[in-house]
């Protein structure tokens, strides 16, 4: 049921006006959508109420929990643009008008899709808690699937995997992401999702005893070295990740070992090392398994250490080691990120671009510009923004509004045929998308192919293109290539590749 003061609590410690601002959202949208129901029976209101706990429970700020309990004022209860901007100001009208243009996109084939992606990345461009609103206005609607015409379940579903999940992932937002995956994975592969339950219920029930002892076993000996602030859990893989995994592996869930995983959360960077030090020390690791994601992060910036282990009894399990501040960043994302910044004062400033300065060096520090670089800033982020140095020096009104449009008017959004983003500069080519998925497959791309079609490897590449690279052993980097590529890290992959053929 709809609760103002668990709402609040959710947000921590607000001021009294946001406070007031929480409040006169939710009077607001409870009288907008006052007698209309859900599908389900319940009154309308209970999904702007959830889909604004959501937003309180990622970490979002009042501001983008107020305009989340307005998110379908405008579109569903006919309330006037003019009303919402005179009763709650310019920042939440651009939020609660940018999600309900958001939510009349729909998924409809190959075409519509692509065009829907592009839209969803210019609203992005504008505000990025957009997105974040729309994601939990989404995962609600998912989780209420259920009451839907069936007709329209499927639909629904299929634009939930194909553009929701993924966006969710690439904002780091694993728990959203694994939720909505898992939520439309039994109405798109409804055969698929009943193999894959009882496969992992089966294989729960014969670890789950063993997993204890080894859990008990690692306590025991992490408090021996001294690592005594810990603390463990067991992570079951989802449903849909686990497909997927076992899509890869034959459909043998023998041979998938993180079904189970034993999770160490510890207190520190070098305690994460120092912890996967004892484990080896103790169990023997299995060859090629371990994973430093803390020294190589993951592009959507996951970070932590996995290793396997064989536990001595005949098993073999999967160990995570991460800080607390990993832990949350992997579960919540960007989400976390914009939480800090958001309060009532940023005002019509955060209609710009402020809620960026978080990610970028150097802004909102001392002025010298000698800060040190924000750690949390994630990865994908931090790489456009180390361009823009330069952009910076010239003052700030002008460098949000150059920040504006080079920030995503001069990328480029592509995609994996398994539907990955990948972010790129403008007029980058097929060969650019192949070293930026991985090393090997830009030294031995062979061809492309864009939207299905077989396209020469100097194409320009545009919004919403779906990229695949045909890999041929045969094929060797050229210096053409150096013509048209336009991001540095194909460039010096090519030279490298190309001078170590020359010394051959
Ligand atoms: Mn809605």
């Amino acid at each position: 049921m709809a609760d103002l003061n668990q709402l609040i609590s959710l947000l921590g410690g607000i001021s009294d006006s946001d406070k007031a601002l929480v409040e006169k959202a939710y009077k607001f949208a409870e009288k907008a959508h006052e007698g209309q129901k859900r599908f389900s029976g319940e009154p309308y209101f209970n999904h702007c109420f959830e889909t604004a706990k959501i937003l309180a429970e990622q970490g979002m700020g009042p501001v983008s929990v107020a305009a989340g309990l307005l998110h379908d004022t405008l579109e569903d209860a006919n309330i006037k643009p003019e009303e919402l901007e005179k009763e709650f100001g310019k920042e939440i009208l651009f939020l609660v008008d940018s999600v309900t243009k958001l939510g009349q996109l729909h998924y409809h084939g190959v075409e519509r899709h692509i065009e829907s992606l592009r839209k969803l990345f210019v609203a992005m461009s504008q505000d990025l808690r957009v997105l974040i609103i729309k994601l939990a206005d989404r995962l609600h609607n998912m989780r209420t699937l259920q009451y839907v015409q069936p007709e329209k379940q499927g639909r629904i579903a299929a634009e939930t995997l194909q553009i929701y999940a993924p966006l969710a992932y690439r904002l780091s937002m694993r728990k959203i992401n694994r939720e909505l995956e898992n939520l439309a994975f039994p109405y798109v592969f409804p055969e698929e999702y009943e193999t894959i339950k009882s496969l992992l219920k089966q294989r729960e029930k014969e670890s789950a005893a063993q997993l204890e002892k080894f859990s008990r076993a690692m306590i025991k000996t992490l408090a021996k070295s001294g690592l005594t602030k810990i603390h463990t859990d067991t992570r079951v893989k989802s449903l849909f990740s686990l497909w997927r995994k076992l899509q890869r592996k034959n459909m043998e869930i023998e041979n998938v070992y993180d079904v189970l995983a034993l999770r160490i959360i510890v207190s520190s960077l070098e305690d994460c090392y120092k912890a996967l030090g004892t484990i080896h020390g103790h169990w023997r690791p299995l060859p090629g398994r371990i994973k430093d994601y803390i020294a190589f992060p993951k592009p959507n910036d996951y970070k932590g250490i996995h290793t396997t282990v064989f536990t001595g009894d005949g098993g073999i399990v999967e160990v995570q080691i991460r800080t607390e501040e990993m832990h949350r960043q992997a579960e919540y994302g960007v989400a976390s990120h914009l939480a800090f910044k958001e309060s009532k004062k940023a005002g019509e400033k955060t209609l710009g671009l402020l809620w960026l300065a978080q990610f970028i060096p150097f802004i909102g520090k001392n002025k010298n510009g000698t800060a040190e670089e924000n750690k949390e800033v994630p990865n994908w982020i931090k790489q456009i923004a180390d361009s823009q140095t330069e952009l910076l020096k010239s003052g700030t009104d002008e460098y949000f509004d150059n920040m504006q449009a080079d920030f995503f008017q001069h990328r480029v959004f592509v995609f994996t045929p398994k539907g990955d983003v990948v972010d790129l500069p403008i007029d980058a080519s097929p060969i650019d998308f192949a070293f930026a998925i991985h090393s090997d497959i830009g030294n031995h791309a062979g061809g492309a192919k864009i939207n299905g079609k077989l396209v020469s490897l100097d194409t320009k590449l545009k919004n919403g293109d779906i990229v695949e690279i045909l890999v041929k052993e045969s094929a060797r980097p050229n210096t053409k290539w150096l013509n048209f590529v336009k991001t540095n890290f194909a460039k010096k992959k090519i030279r490298e590749a190309v001078n170590a053929i020359g010394k051959r």
